[in-house]
């Protein structure tokens, strides 16, 4: 009977052991599948976070035929099931608008520096650049493209040259008061209200669509034709690609970006576009396939 008992026992001692065990293993089956759902969950936001900040660009790569989508260019295949990456990404196809119509960009905060502005294209009327003083002048250039501008000012100093900053920084109101005073001049000349718009814009942006209003470019020394025959303007061509800047409206490239030709129009796009545009002689409106 004692021994029946002593059996019965280590019976139930043994089914209690392998009930615990059976516990952990359960305990260690939750937490690993909780583990794993957590960080396939996170890989999936750090996938949509990414292609959300590369499609909010502004229309630049997605019109551009010429150029892959943002997303793909850290090797990420887009996921087309997502429907959210869907939806951003056909909303930030932008399609150009008009002079009286235009398309309002949303300037992408990792390439801020592609953000191309135009009478099709611009910024918002409450856009807010960060703004520090350059060079010890009283103009004033968007905080990134300042110390690019500050690199290539003193560069060009050590070569003789000084690269004096002239206009920077514009705001919305000022850029619409120039403007308009420009239309009403062409239309005092005897011009329509629309052909004085066109004509004026090819001198003074209209507001929002100037570079000066993103705080991106400068007008170095003077506003003068003249500009292209100084030792600035020599030096400039030479090496404001390594600085990252770009003459934005070149003399035979009229016809596609509706400004006149600025010798004194520089323009920050980062150093690698920058040479791209050196080398091939594109300006941004065809390197974005939109001219
Ligand atoms: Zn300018």
């Amino acid at each position: 009977m004692a021994s029946k008992n002593i059996k019965k026992k280590h019976k139930r001692t043994k089914d209690q052991k392998a009930l615990n065990f059976l516990c952990i293993m359960l305990a260690f089956v939750v937490v690993f599948v909780a583990v794993v759902c957590v960080s396939v969950n996170k890989n999936n936001n750090d996938l949509r976070e990414k292609e959300t900040t590369s499609s909010q660009s502004s229309q630049t790569t997605e019109k551009g035929n010429s150029k892959k989508p943002q997303s793909t260019e850290n090797g990420k295949t887009p996921d087309t099931t997502a429907p959210e990456t869907t939806q951003v990404a056909t909303a930030a196809v932008a399609q150009p608008g008009t002079m009286d119509n235009p398309t309002i960009i949303t300037i992408d905060e990792e390439k801020w520096y592609l953000t191309l502005v135009n009478s099709s294209y611009r910024i918002p009327d409450n856009y807010e650049p960060d703004l520090v003083y350059v060079c010890g002048s009283e103009e004033r250039l968007d905080r990134k493209v300042a110390e690019h501008y500050e690199d290539m000012y003193n560069a060009a100093l050590k070569d003789g040259v000084s690269l004096t900053p002239c206009s920077g920084y514009r705001s919305y109101e000022l850029q619409e008061r120039n403007y308009n005073n420009k239309v009403s001049f062409y239309e005092s000349q005897g011009y329509s209200n629309k052909d004085a718009k066109v004509k004026a814009a090819t001198i003074i942006m209209p507001p929002g669509s100037s570079e000066h209003n993103l705080g991106y470019a400068m007008d170095i020394v003077c506003v003068d034709e003249w500009f292209e025959d100084t030792a600035e303007f020599k030096w400039l061509t030479e090496n404001a690609a390594d600085y990252g800047f770009i003459m934005r409206y070149p003399k035979d490239k009229q016809d596609i970006t509706k400004v006149i030709y600025e010798p004194w129009h520089w323009r920050y796009v980062g150093v690698e576009l920058a040479k791209e545009l050196k080398d091939s002689g594109l300006v941004l409106e065809e390197y974005f396939g939109l001219a």
